[in-house]
């Protein structure tokens, strides 16, 4: 997904002009339970478009240097991670020397950069000639805004969605085939690396996780949040099967630590879940999940990657079964769209079962790249519509025909229908579920209801 980054000084109205764009769009795109609007990123939607929308904001420099170093470290941030850079600037101000400094800084890395000029309140102030001022940036695309009053906002996303690229096709669902043209040639899973994401906010352990499981010091673990470095690759070996894991925990050495990198924590975390074919979600068991671990997490299974949560530091809870079940318990309620993934407890530090997220990588990796058979699809699709039929919509009621395999990683079924339209959500969760349960999948899937061809 594209990130849109908001960068500028304090006081130019960045988080106005952020929770303007998300404003209306809060209610739309967000359905997950417990999801507050107290967040600098977002998953926003223009012109049918979606994007990542980032306000690294809320740094808080006590010197006139260190702001300007933290307005540069923000912007460089900007720089790495996004596709396009969002300059707020204040147009009562008028332009300033860290505007021009880091309007350039951006030029010259090649972003596409737009220029807000906020604060431009009223068309009179727009011919007061407050903009003009602006345009010895050399920046093409300069556009009046007033965040606090939503004006211009809709014309500025208009401009940044032309500069993200195309937004990709959606993988065609291939039809509900015959048996004999689902079958394909089977893989040698064995012979296949099973790269790994390991992901969770800073400080959660994930460094000492990968150091446990490549059994050496390739990574070192800081205990400053944020302090450790970029992503690194490592390769190994557990019962016959290879794994590449990918360490999430830095954004990179010496960022000022006032500066809010969560973020782009996000944002990286992302990009290693889409590369992956597990994710590792790791949760610090003396800390309460918190909405970035269910956005990251929800959209892992958007993107259909199987996910294991596993629950690090359990050393210092001292926990016993019950105290496990408590915090799945817990973890379900929050994130019901992972109830079907396992969970593991772990400490990192002192190894004690971290061997067991191999093991239940590999269990889930198979079961993402299983194929099962027609017949046993289309017997279980008949024990369902025997015991549970589908419901009448509208005095008119769906029939399903059949069900075949289409996909592996992730497992993609398609049951043919007479009305697509007329099958409720509720009754395509079902199926889901069932189809999980009688084949013993802990990993998303995708199901999809087609009309058969006549
Ligand atoms: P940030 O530090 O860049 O995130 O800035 P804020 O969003 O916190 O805004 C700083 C101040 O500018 C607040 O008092 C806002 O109410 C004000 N402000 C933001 N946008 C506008 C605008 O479009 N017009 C006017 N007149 N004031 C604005
Ligand atoms: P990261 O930011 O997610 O990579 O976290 P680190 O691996 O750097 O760990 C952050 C801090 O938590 C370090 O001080 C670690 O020693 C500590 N830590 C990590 N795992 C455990 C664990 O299982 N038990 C305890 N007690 N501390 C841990």
């Amino acid at each position: 997904m594209p990130v849109v980054a908001i960068v500028g000084r304090p006081n130019v109205g960045k988080s106005t002009l952020f929770n303007r764009i998300i404003g209306k769009r809060v209610a739309i795109v967000e359905d997950l339970p417990g999801v507050t609007r107290d967040r600098n990123y977002f998953e926003a939607e223009h012109g049918g478009r979606r994007f990542l929308l980032v306000d690294t904001g809320g740094f808080e420099p006590d010197t006139p240097d260190r702001l300007i170093q933290q307005v540069r470290d923000q912007a460089q941030l900007a720089i790495d991670e996004a596709q396009a850079v969002l300059l707020v600037v204040d147009g009562h101000e008028g332009p300033t020397g860290v505007d021009v400094d880091i309007a350039s800084m951006v030029r010259r890395s090649g972003k596409p950069l737009f220029l807000a000029v906020n604060k431009i309140d009223s068309f009179k102030r727009e011919e007061e000639g407050f903009l003009s001022e602006f345009h010895r940036f050399g920046i093409d695309r300069i556009l009046p805004v007033s965040a606090e009053h939503g004006r211009g906002t809709e014309d500025l996303l208009d401009a940044v969605m032309t500069a993200l690229p195309p937004a990709p096709e959606p993988e065609p669902v291939p039809e509900a085939l015959d048996e004999e043209a689902t079958e394909e040639v089977v893989e040698d899973l064995a012979a296949r690396p099973i790269r790994l994401a390991i992901i969770g906010r800073p400080n959660v352990g994930k460094s000492t996780l990968v150091n446990q499981l490549i059994g050496e010091e390739r990574f070192v673990t800081s205990p400053i949040a944020g302090t450790t470095r970029d992503p690194v690759d490592a390769e190994l070996e557990h019962k016959g099967r290879h794994f590449i894991l990918t360490d999430t925990a830095g954004i990179r050495r010496k960022r000022s630590i006032a500066m809010r990198v969560e973020a782009y924590s996000v944002v990286r975390a992302l990009k290693a879940a889409e590369a992956s074919d597990v994710v590792v979600m790791l949760l610090d068991a003396t800390e309460m999940a918190v909405e970035q671990d269910l956005k990251i997490a929800s959209l892992a299974v958007e993107q259909g990657k199987p996910v294991i949560v596993v629950v690090n530091k359990w050393d210092l809870v001292a926990g016993d079964a019950k105290k496990a079940q408590t915090f799945r318990d817990d973890l379900v309620w929050k994130m019901p769209f992972l109830a079907f993934a396992p969970s593991i407890f772990v400490s990192a530090l002192t190894g004690a079962h971290v061997k067991g997220v191999l093991d239940r990588a590999v269990r889930l990796f198979d079961q993402a790249s299983s194929r099962v058979p027609t017949p046993k699809l289309n017997r279980l699709l008949e024990d369902i519509s025997n015991h549970h039929g589908l419901p009448v919509v509208g005095g008119q009621r769906a029939r399903v025909y059949y069900i075949a395999q289409v996909g592996i990683r992730p497992p993609t079924f398609v049951v043919q229908t007479n009305r697509p339209d007329l099958v409720p959500p509720e009754y395509r969760r079902y199926v889901a579920n069932k189809l999980r349960e009688v084949f013993e999948l802990e990993v998303p899937l995708r199901l999809v209801f087609k009309r058969k061809a006549s």
